[in-house]
């Protein structure tokens, strides 16, 4: 079974939206598990501290390498002595990719350090060679939200989950392309027509519409998509 392990001062916040839809019925079926350890747990005051003044100055505060660790090393290795992936969701990371979304949901599962506040100790990334991954160019409050979203594209690739194994193959970026436009009945809304060929029957120039119209648009929305792939082909 595929594990997750999410270290948060905000237990409360999961299973969360993944306690609902695909995501939620497959936890129901055990096809993966979900625990969410509360980071506070560990702290070793009384006032349960996690987090402290940065060292040098300036505003907020960081999480304390001492007390992130305790929580961590509480995570054993599975029976093969093998540690998952530990990854924490920081705007500093490597942006999030389908296909390291993919390599993840093919392994054991994954340990989630959720940040508050200005970010971790450094000592931490380096001491439990956490690695960082990044949602996007953008400040969230917590990186709880990040770990949903990174837990929900992975979950839908676990096998047995998705309804049709199929619409994950020909999704976005699985051939390094945007998807192709998607339309459905009525035939004709507000005046606008479905365009012909997908209403034609000939799976071979369907085929062909959505290959021009995947490449047309990653061109023109996605340069850097399109220069890789575009790299990919040569031979
Ligand atoms: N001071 C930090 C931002 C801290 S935001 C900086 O400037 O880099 C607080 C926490 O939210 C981070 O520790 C991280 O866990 C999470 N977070 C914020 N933005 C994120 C993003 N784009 N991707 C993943 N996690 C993010």
């Amino acid at each position: 079974m595929w594990r997750a392990s999410v270290l948060t001062i905000f237990p409360e916040m999961f299973p969360g939206p993944l306690g609902l839809s695909l995501a939620g019925k497959a936890l129901t079926l055990k096809l993966w598990s979900l625990e969410a350890i509360d980071i506070r747990a560990h702290a070793t005051d009384k006032h349960r501290t996690v987090d402290d003044t940065p060292a040098g100055g300036g505003p907020g505060m960081v999480m304390k390498a001492d007390v992130l660790a305790a929580a961590i090393d509480t995570l054993p290795a599975d029976k093969s002595g093998s540690l998952r992936p530990r990854l924490l969701m920081s705007p500093r990371g490597k942006p999030l990719t389908q296909a390291r979304v993919r390599d993840l949901a093919a392994g054991p599962g994954a340990v989630i350090l959720c940040g508050r506040f200005e970010g971790v100790d450094e000592r931490l990334i380096e001491g439990r060679q956490l690695e960082e991954v990044s949602l996007g160019d953008f400040i969230l409050s917590g990186g709880e939200p990040a770990a949903l979203a990174l837990l929900d594209a992975c979950v839908r690739l676990i096998p047995g989950v998705m309804g049709k194994e199929a619409s994950a193959a020909e999704e976005s970026f699985s051939a390094g392309l945007l998807e192709y436009p998607q339309f459905t009945r009525p035939p004709v809304w507000e005046g606008r027509t479905i365009p012909d060929v997908l209403v034609s029957g000939d799976h071979a120039r369907v085929e062909a519409w959505r290959r021009a119209e995947a490449e047309r648009l990653t061109q023109q929305r996605r340069p850097d998509l399109w220069e890789a792939y575009q790299a990919r082909k040569k031979p």
